[in-house]
């Protein structure tokens, strides 16, 4: 067994972590004072230079410009483009879209290829995902009640979203809609693309996340479809086949996220570690002289560690066996890696003092920003319940 990076990638490895510390870091303080759609001039230019140093969009299959990594291999990218929150938006590998780019790639026709597919892998222009309804769980999608119905060649959708991520900004979105109400629980959704330019699709606002509304890219969305009327060809995949196709962009999601959570929890534990070297808390002695400092600078140590060989295995496991037998893996990965994260943050705002949570340090973006690890992507508690119940049938519960 090699713990090492493949070799294909670490040249890329090693050339993406400069040109994060070098470009990208630098720019966050100008993205968080205008947001992203007033430092879009800066990001810009990040992302040409990215594409001129032949890193764009590492998922991306290479038939539409990307590199073509395999999810292991985008797995250590992302772990890298984690250390800054501007990383996988300048690399053209963000969410929602790179989950948007691997359904359309898959299911898309020769039409939606061209009109969608091209520019959104180019990162010419931003797409969103809409299946989550504030009257309805979230963590029970089929239970969702946005209806397309169908009026000659076209569909048209009614319904109530939100949690619809960057869809400020966005030139469509990828509906979850009821095309089949009589059909069986999983078989009653269809997606559907909708330019967010069509009659009916209103953005009612950027939702606060813990006070913050964001803007553009870094946003959440409240959106009514009201008459929204789209031709039929705009549906993404067989009728029907909704559900299983959000499955299969939330498998290698999972993925990239837990990935990306341990570059941030890397960036964390510098910050943490930098500053209790550093700060005195008597004439001779710093906080890293502290027991309880260190022994969360030790524990977080063993549970980034351990996230990372998780998450890797999981990802291997996917690739080598198929995603079927990567569930548990998949589950457990995304309860365990958001946690570690969670905490991690929280001791380091608390050994910052009240300096963890100004906007001084990274620290209280990402309290704000990652908080919502816990709940998006099946909330944790569906996970442990998910697996447990595979792990206790296997003892005849
Ligand atoms: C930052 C962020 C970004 C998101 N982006 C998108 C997006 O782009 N597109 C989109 O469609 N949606 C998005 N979502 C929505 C997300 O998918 C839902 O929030 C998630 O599925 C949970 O649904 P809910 O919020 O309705 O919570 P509910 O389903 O109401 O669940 C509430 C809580 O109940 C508990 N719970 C639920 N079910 C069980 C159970 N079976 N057993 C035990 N406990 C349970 C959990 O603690 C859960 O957190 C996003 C959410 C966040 C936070």
């Amino acid at each position: 067994m090699d713990f090492d990076p493949p070799a294909s990638v670490r040249p890329l490895l090693e050339k993406i972590e400069s040109f994060v510390a070098d470009h990208v870091l630098p720019a966050e303080a100008e993205v968080f004072e205008k947001g992203f759609t007033g430092a879009a001039a800066t990001l810009d230019k990040l992302r040409a230079q990215v594409k001129a140093a032949g890193m764009w969009a590492p998922s991306a299959p290479k038939d539409i410009g990307g590199l073509g990594l395999t999810l292991v291999e985008h797995g250590l990218v992302s772990e890298r483009l984690g250390r800054s929150p501007l990383g996988h938006y300048v690399f053209g590998c963000q969410a929602p879209d790179a989950g948007n780019l691997e359904i359309l790639h898959k299911y898309g026709t020769a039409e939606q290829k061209q009109q969608w597919l091209a520019p959104l892998a180019a990162g010419e222009l931003r797409s969103c995902f809409s299946m989550t309804e504030p009257e309805n769980p979230g963590s029970n999608p089929t239970m969702l009640s946005c209806t397309a119905r169908k009026e000659g060649s076209d569909y048209v959708i009614d319904g109530h979203k939100w949690f619809t991520t960057a869809a400020d900004g966005a030139a469509f979105a990828i509906v979850m809609a009821v095309t089949n109400p009589e059909a069986s629980t999983h078989a009653r959704a269809s997606m559907i693309i909708v330019p967010t330019s069509t009659p009916g699709f209103e953005l009612v606002r950027n939702i606060k996340i813990m006070g913050d509304p964001g803007e553009g890219y870094g946003s959440h969305g409240e959106i009514w479809y009201r008459g929204v009327r789209v031709p039929q060809t705009n549906r993404l995949g067989p009728e029907g086949a909704g559900f299983l196709i959000a499955q299969e962009r939330l498998g290698p999601g999972r993925i990239h996220h837990c990935m990306r959570w341990i570059g941030i929890c890397e960036r964390v534990f510098d910050t943490m570690c930098a500053h209790i070297t550093r700060r005195k808390i008597a004439d001779d002695k710093t906080l890293a002289t502290r027991q309880i400092a260190q022994a969360w600078v030790a524990e977080a140590r063993a549970e980034i560690n351990a996230s990372r060989l998780m998450v890797l295995h999981a990802a291997w496991t996917i690739e080598n066996k198929g995603f079927d037998r990567a569930r548990d893996e998949v589950s457990t990965i995304k309860f365990y890696v958001a946690d570690v994260m969670m905490r991690l943050i929280d001791r380091a705002i608390q050994l910052h003092g009240a300096l963890g949570i100004t906007s001084d340090t990274i620290l209280a973006h990402y309290y704000v920003h990652e908080r919502g690890a816990r709940i998006y992507d099946g909330p944790d508690e569906v996970h442990k319940m998910v697996v447990a119940k595979r792990i206790l049938a296997r003892y005849g519960r």
